[in-house]
């Protein structure tokens, strides 16, 4: 059965697409009384993208914390709010930073639509009515937010996106000139997000060529901004996190993200920076991949953290494998249907000592 996967239907690109934003929205303004919800990055206030939203009477500005990654409890608290605040249903959320941001705008439009708790549609293809309209800015690239169909959240019992087709956002704009002010550490993390993202697309058993076309573009584009001095790199990142997006969309993550999930529902390690320690131990599953990956690094003067697990306990170490060997899919990307006798729990738990 081959997949039959809805995209994004409206894509904006180019630097200053920003000051377009309020043409955009103006046709989707169709409620008496009904706001927009601008959710925004709680990095960005007091900065200029704050002074360029465009707001209109009765909109609301909602700023959120991404100190910690989204959880199914904030969601749920930013869903109450709006709910209490706004007189009638909005008619868009507008979800403005990085992966976080962008996922956070995904879950609310769900849940206005949707009762009970996010926690509750954790899995694939639970949700049922059509979210409300949503729109992505990212301020950061390279997670694939953008595009994708799923929305991260750490729950109660599981770390696990709500995967639907109501998940994809009705409109992305992705202007480069955003990505100004972004610390060089996290730029870098979450610019490897996209190119592991790559490396465990091109490298998977569910490759197909829809998957390698927009996968070698994306790693390529890669390639040029973190190896290479480009004066256009931020609009190369830009695409080279949609692209990589695209690939997996249509393939799967790998090794890489099965096992920086047990990290960070154990250790809460933010994805780009998990993903990165974790890639750096997989040198015996993507072998180029790491290697170029450490030239990146070096090039970049970035230094990994250490040590993480050596404090841990069994149950805590017994977690971590419990979450990464769940992910079955990108097992079986990553080694095919046999993977359970190639990444055995002692070979993951080896790995993860190693972290
Ligand atoms: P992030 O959204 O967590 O942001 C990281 C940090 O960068 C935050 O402190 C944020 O405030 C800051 N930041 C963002 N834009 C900035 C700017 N322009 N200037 C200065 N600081 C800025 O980081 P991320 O790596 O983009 O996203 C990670 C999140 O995305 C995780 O929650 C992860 O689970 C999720 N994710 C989602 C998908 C998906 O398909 N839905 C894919 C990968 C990751
Ligand atoms: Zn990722």
């Amino acid at each position: 059965m081959y997949r039959n996967f809805k995209i994004v239907p409206n894509i904006i690109f180019g630097r200053g697409s920003f000051n377009q934003l309020g043409d955009i929205l103006k046709p989707r303004r169709v409620t008496p009384g009904a706001p927009m919800v601008f959710v925004l990055d709680d990095v960005h206030l007091g900065r200029e993208l704050e002074g360029r939203l465009p707001l209109e009477k009765g909109d609301l500005l909602l700023p959120v914390s991404l100190v910690d990654e989204p959880k199914t409890g904030y969601i749920d608290q930013l869903v109450a709010r709006i709910r209490t605040e706004c007189p009638v249903l909005p008619d868009g959320i507008i979800g403005l930073g990085g992966g976080g941001a962008m996922d956070i705008a995904k879950a609310i439009s769900l849940l206005l639509t949707n009762p009970g708790s996010a926690a509750d549609y954790q899995g694939w293809d639970l949700i049922k009515n059509p979210a409300v309209y949503h729109a992505a800015v990212p301020t950061l690239a390279g997670t694939g937010a953008e595009i994708s169909r799923t929305t991260v959240l750490t729950g109660p019992e599981k770390k696990l996106g709500i995967n639907s087709d109501y998940t994809l956002f009705d409109q992305i704009l992705l202007d480069p000139e955003l990505l100004v002010g972004v610390p060089k550490d996290q730029w870098f993390y979450t610019g490897m997000d996209c190119y592991i993202h790559d490396v465990e697309s091109l490298n998977g058993t569910y490759l197909n060529e829809f998957s390698r076309a927009y996968g070698e573009k994306s790693l390529d584009l890669c390639r040029q901004v973190f190896l290479e001095d480009r004066p256009d790199k931020d609009d190369k990142l830009m695409m080279a996190s949609y692209f990589g997006g695209m690939s997996i969309a249509y393939s799967q993550v790998g090794a890489c993200h099965a096992l920086s999930y047990g990290l960070s529902f154990v250790l809460g390690t933010h994805h780009g920076i998990g993903c990165c320690i974790t890639f750096d131990q997989l040198e015996e599953v993507y072998p180029e991949g790491v290697r170029e990956f450490r030239e990146m690094m070096a090039k970049h003067d970035i230094r990994l953290p250490r040590g993480l697990t050596k404090n841990l306990d069994d149950t805590a170490m017994n977690t971590m494998v419990n979450v990464a060997l769940g992910l079955a899919p990108l097992w079986e990307n990553c080694f095919g249907k046999d993977w359970q006798q190639v990444m055995t729990r002692e070979r993951a738990l080896e790995l993860f000592r190693r972290m």
